[in-house]
């Protein structure tokens, strides 16, 4: 039996082929796809055609995904056909140090997995045993699909130690920025969300955010952004969600003494920032990264979705079935979409 499988041939060269559906080998599953979902990740390794760690042309794509089973490979138990799962995107390796001290998104062997932009895709051993998670049938495929960029922002909230009711600046209401601030609104903090976008802005005030700001493209805002806080002396947290150099810079000009800057977005390769010495000095300034996502935060993300601890779907734009894969990452390249559901 053949299925279709989109692969990834160049800078914005994607093409949808037939191939045989897979079949499960020992300690692997295989699972229909019933959602995928579009990502800025596919969006950049589709413009760029290709990833340095996750992607080398030609491969198939797409990372977000939620589905059933379909046939389990030899050695694998607990798993019935029909069940509803969602795979992680990555599996770590579980022995380095990194893995032993709960830091397993920097594990020096981490696997990822793409392929969700299909019929039917093969969960290696390693993401059966670490990253596969069942879920209920009250829960849409499409929503627990939201399951990895969700874990990342868990993530990211996690590394940000926030106090009770902290006040937080989000920069960037992509869908990752939304995220943190559906994540941070329910986690009963108080959120400011900056963003050119007036759409998208609407959309951070449905997901929790008590202040918008439009902002122009770019920086040089901080002084403004800083009077949005409670005091006018600062938030307790700010975290980029844009990826923009001089954002990141902006944003350690945005926190109180005390504050925490979260670098969430990624910048693109050999970017620098400069940092006002004095001012991280005097006023101790914490200056976090944060990468990717772990075991325990998928977990917790899993949870959240299930307990309906905050509601993604604004998150979801538009569906398309799977053959009109490209027009979907155009509207995405162009800011017309957040995020869009793909249907085999
Ligand atoms: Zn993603
Ligand atoms: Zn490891």
């Amino acid at each position: 039996m053949n299925h279709r499988v989109t692969y990834l041939l160049g800078p914005e060269h994607i093409e949808l082929r037939e191939e045989p559906v897979p079949l499960p080998r020992e300690g692997e599953l295989l699972v229909r796809i019933r959602a995928a979902i579009t990502c800025g990740t596919d969006v950049k390794v589709f413009r760029r055609g290709g990833h340095p760690r996750m992607l080398q042309v030609p491969t198939p794509f797409g990372h977000e995904f939620a589905g059933t089973v379909e046939e389990s490979g030899p050695g694998v138990t607990g798993y019935e056909p029909g069940d509803r799962v969602v795979v992680a995107n990555s599996a770590p390796c579980g022995r380095c140090a990194y893995c032993e001290a709960g830091r397993e998104n920097l594990c020096r062997d981490l696997q990822y997995l793409n392929g969700a932009f299909a019929d039917y895709i093969r969960i290696p051993e390693r993401f059966v045993r670490t990253s596969t998670h069942r879920f209920d049938g009250d829960l849409p495929y499409e929503v627990a699909a939201l399951l990895e960029p969700l874990a990342c922002v868990v993530h990211g909230v996690d590394a940000c130690k926030l106090g009770d009711g902290a006040e937080a600046l989000v920069y960037g209401a992509g869908p990752i920025g939304l995220l943190l601030t559906a994540v941070l609104a329910a986690g009963g903090h108080r959120v400011a969300v900056a963003d050119p976008n007036p759409q998208r802005l609407e959309v951070a005030r449905v997901l929790g955010a008590r202040e918008t700001v439009e902002v122009s493209r770019g920086s040089g805002e901080a002084g403004r952004l800083r009077t949005y806080s409670r005091d006018g002396d600062g938030f307790d947290c700010a975290i980029d969600a844009t990826g923009v150099p001089e954002v990141w810079q902006d944003a350690v000009s945005c926190v109180r003494p005390g504050g925490v800057v979260n670098f969430f977005g990624g910048c693109p390769p050999a970017t620098r920032i400069s940092l006002d010495t004095a001012l991280v000095h005097y006023n101790e300034l914490t200056l976090k990264g944060a990468y990717h996502h772990r075991p325990a935060t998928v977990s917790q993300a899993l949870d959240m979705l299930s307990r309906k601890t905050l509601d993604p779907r604004p998150l979801l734009s538009a569906e398309v079935p799977l053959e009109n894969l490209e027009n979907a990452l155009r509207s995405m390249m162009a800011k017309e979409v957040l995020k869009v559901v793909v249907r085999p």
